[in-house]
Parts: structure tokens; sequence; C-alpha cells
């Protein structure tokens, strides 16, 4: 469809300059090689190095990892309950090679959505837990994953549990238009009934949390932890830059700058976050 079909491989942002769409950088993804630069401190590192927490040695960069890696080095082995599978999109606006897109995310990642969720013990601890995975589609906010997200609050609240939800986005999913835009609302709502039930939220974020998702629940945890150089913005720097024409320090849109600015509680290392979340969950009242 021309409507959507892009000529021009860059994007023009200032009429001035124009710049590559996709930047060829070290990339935050786990490397395939044995050996890779760290992103963080530019080391080269030696890729068993960075051990299951997928972390450089010696800047302690985190990688990005999946849904699954992050399961197993957070939960207590084999207390992950999935729920609410099988939820399909119907792709509101027939966008073109929608659906072939999502089977060809599930088949790389081996995930039903963008999020994964369910029940989980840490420490023996039950919580209700989303994941959201960066590798399916950016882990766009799509109406799946808000449905799925909204079952998981609504699940939490019959049964008395605390939710606690690993963020990771590009935003909503451009291919459902206004239907993605939605779930922040739709989720928001179901936020605050479980809050009303008196139950404890607690948001981790992880690289990246970006537009609707910290427009929305990511931001509304009780407790907001973030993993350190987590990338948290609305907008991308570029076009902030472009609109009020000022140059943005480095750090902006930085977990650490956030913490700064009073919008994240605590900066907690990726190997100290199970420890963490079960301190959480014995102050608030986890059963
Ligand atoms: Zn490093």
């Amino acid at each position: 469809m021309a409507l959507f079909s892009r000529k021009d491989k860059y994007i023009r942002i200032n009429p001035n300059k124009s710049v590559r769409s996709s930047s060829p950088q070290a990339k935050p993804e786990v490397p395939d090689e044995l050996f890779a630069k760290c992103p963080g401190c530019k080391k080269t590192i030696y890729t068993n190095d960075l051990g299951p927490a997928k972390t450089c040695p010696h800047c302690h960069y985190n990688f990005r990892i999946s849904a699954q890696e992050r399961l197993s080095i957070t939960i207590d082995e084999g207390s992950f309950n999935e729920l609410f599978t099988g939820i399909q999109t119907k792709n509101p606006l027939n966008f073109p090679g929608y659906e072939d897109k999502i089977v060809e995310a599930k088949a790389k990642t081996g995930l039903d959505e963008a999020v994964l969720t369910g029940t989980a013990e840490i420490e023996g601890r039950p919580f209700a837990l989303a994941i959201m995975d960066s590798n399916f589609i950016m882990a766009s906010m799509g109406t799946v994953v808000g449905e799925k997200i909204t079952r998981l609050f609504e699940h939490a609240i019959k049964h008395h549990l605390p939710v606690v939800v690993f963020t990771a986005s590009g935003g909503a999913r451009m291919q459902e238009g206004i239907m993605s835009l939605m779930q922040m609302a739709k989720i928001s709502a179901a936020v605050k009934r479980h809050s009303n039930a008196g139950l404890f939220y607690l948001t981790i974020l992880t690289d990246p949390t970006t537009g609707g998702v910290t427009a929305s629940f990511a931001m509304e945890g009780d407790i907001i932890l973030a993993e350190p150089q987590t990338l948290v913005g609305f907008a991308g720097r570029r076009v902030i830059e472009s609109t009020v024409r000022e140059t943005l320090p480095d750090d902006f849109q930085k977990a650490e700058f956030l913490q700064e600015h009073g919008f994240v509680d605590a900066i907690v290392m990726r190997q100290e976050l199970r420890q963490t979340i079960a301190k959480l969950l014995v102050f608030h009242g986890g059963k």
C-alpha cells in the first residue's frame, strides 16, 4: 500500500541534514561472536564472560535479554505458570503484512506476544509477573499486549497477589493505530483497581522503555526500579532536539538522569534484582 511505503531510505529530521535511519553502531543485543565490543565501556569482551545475567564484566553494561532468560535469572526454578496465551490480534487496520510479521516474531522468540504473563514465586512468595521482550516487534504495545497485562492485573486482584512488571518497549504498535493507544487507558484502569484493592505493584524499567508504555503502566508502579543505563523516555531524543531546538545532555533519558529527577526510586544491578524483589514483596505484605 502506497500510504505506508517509504521511497527514501533516509528520515529527514532537519531539512539541512540527512540522518541514516539505522545506525551501524554496537548493538545492545547479546553478540553472536566469540568476542565483541561492549557498547558501554568499548572494551573487547569474551562473550562467555557475560554470564547468565548477560552483563559486561568490566562496566556491568546490561545486554538485552529475552523474557525466558529474564525468568531463569529472576524467579524460583519451576515456579512459573504461564497465563493468558493464545490471544490473537484482529489486525484492526488491515495493515499489510502485519499477520506475517507476528508469525515471524513468534517463530524468532518462541513467545506468544511481546509480553510473557503468568504467576511465579521468589523465595516461595507468589506474585503475578509480566515480562516484555524487545525481540518481539520491539515489544510494541498492541491490543494483545494490553489484554494480557489487563487480565494479569485482574487475576492478581482476584487472588490477592502483588504484580511485578519488567517493562521494555518501543512504544505503541503502529500497525494497530489508535487501538494500541487505547491500551494505555485500559491497563491504567486495571492498575488503579489493583491499587484500590490495597495490593502492591512493582515496575522494573529495562532497556529500552519508551513511548506509550512509559506514558502509562511503566510509571504507575508503587515502586519503580530500573536497571543501570536503561533508556527511558516518551519521544525519541532526535525528535525532542529538533522540536525544542536545543542539544540535550548526554545522559538525558537514562535511568540515572530520571532517578536524579525523581521518576525512578532506585537503580538496581541486574544480578541483585531477584533479592531486591524478594525484599520488597516481604515489606509490602506478600503472602
Ligand atoms: Zn562494558
